[in-house]
């Protein structure tokens, strides 16, 4: 059945992964939408893309689980993600039961985008895609912007216009320069095809008609994650490395492979990994800086009608692999709270949202550079598993955290809080708001979460 309307009109700049998932959530709480694109279609560059159980559990919801079924479909079929030392021993084994969407799953980024985009076209949203937003405006009973000099209004606009984000500025003010983590990747993947006649090459392969592998080689200063796709038919790898003379921030940087056999050439896996990196066809390897922004003071504007989500508000560094799941979260928080506070509560709804998720992303954001910096030291001696390099951070509180749930339980609590100008303490960080990878997670003082 169609949602019941509340009548409030929002309209969504950027139709990425934070911007579809807005566009539906909205529709689904019952809202209007006008979601504006400037690329003429949906389908973008990017290789990976991990969905965790936190995120799971938002798209789960969608047309009777026919979404999360799709993206499935399209998952890598992995039963454990492994981690290795530049030797090639054995470290590190998380076991991954493939069957299971809440333990979470990795699969081709244009594929998640071809899932979202399917399904907000199966509910006839108003989507425009080759149409760029050129400014913002907001007045004490509307937000809007303009697109070829015409005024469009709705009651909020929820930018999400993503890292380079134009309207991070205008709304929040703020616009904090992006800073080298002294990090950069190559990323790459292909065809499988391409490897398997390939005797010294093809043992990537090996097995994965039952389940795919993903490995991680991990030395000093230089990691290989390698694996596959679709039980063996697309072959991945990624190369994090601090080499980052003549590097820009770009995704679509088109690489040349020789740099990573050149990091690797001296490790006993070198070969093996070798083999399988100098068969990646030309063009299909970039390479780009990790840099990192600081945590915004604020997501929404002065007359609080606009909000910016996902990596507007909080790009991360891939270390985390939370890119995504938390502009997911991002977009089902807002439109819950706008559900909640009703069309005549717009900014509260929009100010209890970036308190929802203002400290939580910012925990995860700075986790990423030490988990960066740990993968970097490769120090597998240490007593600390937080020190030790990771194919896998999960700690639970933010896989397992039920962001729609939690919504609906906190909504009254921080609105109250902001009505009266009262403290809020966030229920669904770590007490001490420090990321860990491996985490004992007990809430502050209000109960678990
Ligand atoms: P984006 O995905 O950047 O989407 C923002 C959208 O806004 C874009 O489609 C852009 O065209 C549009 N836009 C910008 N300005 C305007 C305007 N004025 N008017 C209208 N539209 C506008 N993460 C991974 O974990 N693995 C990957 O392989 C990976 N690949 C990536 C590749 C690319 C090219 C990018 C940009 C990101 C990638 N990420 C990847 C990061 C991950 O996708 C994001 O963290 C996550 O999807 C959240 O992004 P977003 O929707 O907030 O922003």
């Amino acid at each position: 059945p169609a949602p019941i309307s509340t009548g409030i009109v929002v309209i969504i700049v950027g139709l990425g992964i934070a911007g579809l998932t807005a566009a539906i959530e909205c529709h689904r709480k019952g809202h209007s939408v006008i979601g504006f694109e400037k690329k003429p279609d949906p389908y973008q560059f990017g290789d990976l893309i991990c969905l965790s159980g936190n995120s799971v559990g938002v798209l789960a919801q969608w047309d009777n689980g026919s979404v999360m079924g799709f993206l499935k479909d399209n998952r890598s079929y992995l039963h454990s993600i492994e981690a290795y030392d530049e030797a090639g021993d054995l470290k590190d084994k998380t076991p991954v039961n493939p069957d299971d969407a809440t333990q979470g799953f990795v699969l081709r980024r244009s594929g998640l985008l071809k899932g979202l985009y399917q399904y907000a076209q199966k509910l006839g949203l108003d989507l425009r895609f080759g149409v760029q937003v050129e400014e913002y405006w907001e007045t004490e009973g509307n937000a809007g912007v303009i697109v070829g000099k015409i005024r469009i209004g709705a009651d909020c606009v929820i930018a999400s216009d993503g890292v380079h984000s134009r309207a991070r500025g205008i709304i929040t003010g703020e616009d904090p320069a992006p800073q080298e983590t002294g990090g950069a990747i190559f990323r790459s993947h292909f065809d499988a095809h391409l490897i398997a006649d390939n005797p010294e090459a093809r043992w990537i392969l090996e097995g994965t008609a039952e389940k795919d592998r993903f490995e991680g080689y991990f030395g000093k200063n230089v990691a290989v994650m390698v694996g596959t796709l679709g039980k063996g038919q697309h072959v991945f790898w990624s190369c994090p490395h601090k080499d980052v003379k003549g590097v820009s921030e770009a995704w679509a940087q088109v690489a040349d492979v020789n740099p990573v056999l050149e990091y690797i050439k001296d490790w006993p896996t070198g070969q093996k990994l070798a083999a399988i990196i100098s068969k990646t066809p030309r063009g299909n390897c970039f390479n780009h800086l990790l840099l990192s922004r600081d945590p915004l003071n604020s997501w929404v504007s002065k007359g609080g009608r606009m909000i910016v989500i996902g990596d507007a508000a909080h790009p991360f560094l891939p270390h985390t692999g939370q890119g995504a799941n938390q502009s997911i979260e991002d977009a089902a928080v807002v439109a819950i709270c706008l559900e909640l506070a009703g069309r005549d509560r717009i900014p509260l709804a929009l100010r209890v949202t970036e308190k929802l998720r203002h400290k939580r992303v910012s925990v995860i954001q700075r986790g990423s550079i030490e988990v960066q910096k740990n993968d970097h030291k490769a120090n597998w001696d240490s007593s600390n598993t937080e020190d030790r390099p990771s194919t896998a951070a999960r700690p639970t509180w933010v896989f397992s955290h039920d962001c729609a749930k939690h919504a609906y339980e906190e909504f009254n609590i921080v609105a109250n809080a902001i009505t009266n100008g009262q403290d809020y303490i966030e229920t669904n960080v770590p007490a001490d708001g420090i990321f860990r990878r491996v985490d004992d997670y007990h809430n502050t003082t209000r109960g678990s979460n």
